[in-house]
């Protein structure tokens, strides 16, 4: 058998039984997309939320998997924030076992150039939607989460928030404070059974990696010298993702795990 078909049946029921919510799928490329098709592939129930402005592509997507449920949910609107986890209660009768995390985003403007010349307004939104969102989502989860006795969130990162990477700038302090609040959290909420966890993805053309100045020659001398001599793909982060929301990986919270192709343990990029 091929890689592919044994990863096919290796999912297969890992995750029956099991439900939760997706946020942050934008388009087929999205790693949230990536993601889904992992779990659903592992038999669980999901529902994806989107932003306003790809209503319609995410629409078409959760009907690719068979009709999946959809929600509008902006994170930056608490409201909006707290209607949409008001709906997903009811939708599925008070208890969730996962929350994917898959949102960032900073001004094109901000990634070029020099962190210095960082705009406050930019550094705040940046903050806003990439780190802030997953302690207010995970607030919103929380209820949901312990009435199921326990469960797993899951965020995105990237190696920029540990170490300089060209232009990453302001989204890497971002996803510095996205690592250190997955520890807080994990902290918060380990007492009652739910794990906080993130996956650190090499990178992978996306909508929102477009807007990182130089990303096509990073993904290029990736492929060359990482220890894998590979990109990542979304489907090896789908992957992770399901190992991190199943029970094998009970035992993990408030880690960062790295699916990059080995490319971190790098000492320096050309
Ligand atoms: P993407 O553009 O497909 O996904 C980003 C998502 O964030 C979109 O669905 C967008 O609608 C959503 N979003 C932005 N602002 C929002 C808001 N205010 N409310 C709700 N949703 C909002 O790009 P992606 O690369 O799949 O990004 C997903 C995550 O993966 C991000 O956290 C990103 O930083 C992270 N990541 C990406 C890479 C990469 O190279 N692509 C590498 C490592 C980590």
């Amino acid at each position: 058998m091929q890689t592919e078909e044994i990863v096919k049946v290796n999912r297969k029921g890992i995750l029956a039984g099991k439900k939760g919510i997706i946020l942050g799928i934008a388009n087929k490329w999205s790693i949230a997309w990536g993601i889904a098709n992992s779990l659903h592939e592992a038999g669980a129930e999901l529902l994806f939320t989107y932003q306003d402005r790809v209503k319609d592509r995410v629409e078409k997507l959760a009907e690719e998997l068979g009709g999946i449920k959809t929600l509008e949910c902006d994170v930056t609107d608490e409201a909006l924030l707290e209607k949409s986890f008001k709906e997903i209660a009811e939708l599925f009768d008070g208890k969730i076992d996962f929350v994917i995390h898959s949102i960032a985003f900073a001004k094109k403007e901000e990634l070029e150039g020099r962190y210095i010349d960082t705009s406050r307004e930019g550094y705040l939104l940046a903050q806003d939607i990439s780190a802030f969102s997953l302690a207010a989502v995970a607030k919103q989860a929380e209820p949901l989460l312990k009435a199921n006795g326990g469960g797993s969130i899951v965020t995105l990162t990237y190696l920029g928030g540990e170490r300089v990477v060209k232009n990453y700038n302001v989204m890497g302090v971002a996803k510095a404070a996205l690592e250190c609040s997955v520890k807080y959290l994990a902290n918060d909420l380990g007492p009652d059974k739910i794990r906080v966890n993130a996956i650190s993805a090499g990178p992978i053309k996306t909508l929102a990696s477009s807007a990182i100045s130089g990303i096509q020659s990073m993904i290029n001398e990736i492929a060359e010298i990482s220890p894998l001599r590979k990109n990542t793909e979304t489907e090896e982060v789908g992957d992770t993702a399901l190992f991190l929301v199943s029970d094998l990986s009970r035992g993990i919270t408030g880690e960062v795990i790295h699916v990059d192709a080995g490319f971190h343990v790098l000492a320096a990029m050309k």
